[in-house]
């Protein structure tokens, strides 16, 4: 039994907005919290469907078949507006926040409430947060706010004191694999085992959309690599990864691989130190074993603390390689571990 359609996890803090909306009471704010692939805008979709969903059960998550909820699905239902980024762009626009606000004046035309979905607000500027502020002080009584972000904190306190927190925890790899299996995935332990706790990974995984394991395992030899190699070639790597001229580029490439690194790291570090836990990459077991056998349990947890420092302060430096070349030093050596 799950607590709404088609989502994976999160089950307690869905079934709480679920019965609040089978009353028919809705929170004109939410603010969904958590890591990317953790199914932030699956929820915000269900939501919208729940609350415009023709079907007279009003299933949670919506019914996913009648009209309404398949063109919210779509993204073409003249109530549910999604604001996201434009790709050529690096914030949201504050136009397209004032030309949200113009369209939230007037009555749903054919749902019961107009929903507003942002992803991301941390894209939001403080000048552009302010005017979204003046929409959630006093929201039209028809509107349903849905303010995605990585953290509560990327927004100003008076924009978070305004939303009800829904904090998206990573999701047990049981439940997980019940997921894929209730979508017919075959080998769904095994994903489930290796997507670190995300229903959004575990699913581009099994369906290997952009080649998601190829370039997985591409960037687990990438490390495995570095780890085996000295300062030269890692010095060269550094400079390689920063040369990228195109900043989003850059940052992008960058925190894909701190994130990808840190879960080998963590689980390197854990499995020198002697702490039995379930890795979060149990298909890589044999080489962060030989890495925590190589090593000092200080030097893995101080290069781990290190990715994950090195990724909060990503969109703020500048300097690029020498943050890269900082990473190289840390980075403890290990012979042999690619082979
Ligand atoms: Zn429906």
């Amino acid at each position: 039994m799950t607590a709404m359609r088609g989502v994976i996890g999160q089950r307690d803090m869905l079934a709480r907005v679920s019965a609040r909306a089978a009353r028919g009471e809705a929170g004109q704010a939410y603010g969904l919290f958590g890591p990317r692939s953790i199914g932030k805008r699956t929820v915000a979709l269900r939501i919208a469907q729940t609350w415009n969903c023709t079907d007279p059960k009003r299933p949670a998550g919506g019914c996913g078949t009648c009209l309404a909820c398949v063109k919210i699905e779509r993204g073409l239902h003249p109530d549910v507006q999604l604001i996201e980024r434009a790709a050529d762009k690096t914030v949201i626009e504050i136009q397209q926040i004032r030309d949200m606000q113009q369209h939230l004046a007037l009555r749903p035309l054919e749902g019961r409430k107009r929903v507003i979905i942002i992803d991301d607000a941390g894209e939001l500027n403080l000048l552009t947060q302010d005017v979204l502020l003046k929409t959630l002080e006093e929201p039209p009584i028809h509107a349903i706010l849905l303010v995605i972000t990585l953290a509560a904190t990327v927004l100003s306190e008076t924009i978070q004191s305004r939303l009800q927190p829904l904090t998206f925890r990573y999701v047990r790899a049981a439940e997980i694999a019940e997921g894929l299996t209730a979508r017919k995935v075959k080998d769904a332990d095994r994903i489930a085992a290796t997507s670190g706790g995300l229903p959004g990974l575990a699913i581009r995984l099994a369906a290997d959309e952009g080649g998601e394991r190829t370039m997985r395992t591409g960037l687990e030899q990438e490390l495995l690599k570095l780890v085996s190699s000295g300062l030269t070639d890692r010095f060269a790597w550094a400079a390689g990864l920063a040369d990228e001229s195109d900043l989003r580029k850059r940052v992008r490439a960058i925190d894909v691989r701190f994130e990808q690194w840190v879960e080998i790291m963590r689980d390197a570090a854990l499995a020198a130190r002697g702490v039995e836990v379930t890795p979060l990459r149990p298909d890589r077991a044999t080489q962060t074993g030989r890495i925590a056998a190589g090593a000092s349990a200080r030097d893995l947890i101080d290069v781990t603390l290190l990715i994950e420092k090195l990724r909060r302060d990503l969109a703020w430096n500048a300097n690029a390689r020498a943050m890269l070349e900082l990473f190289a030093l840390k980075l403890p050596y290990v012979a042999g571990v690619a082979a």
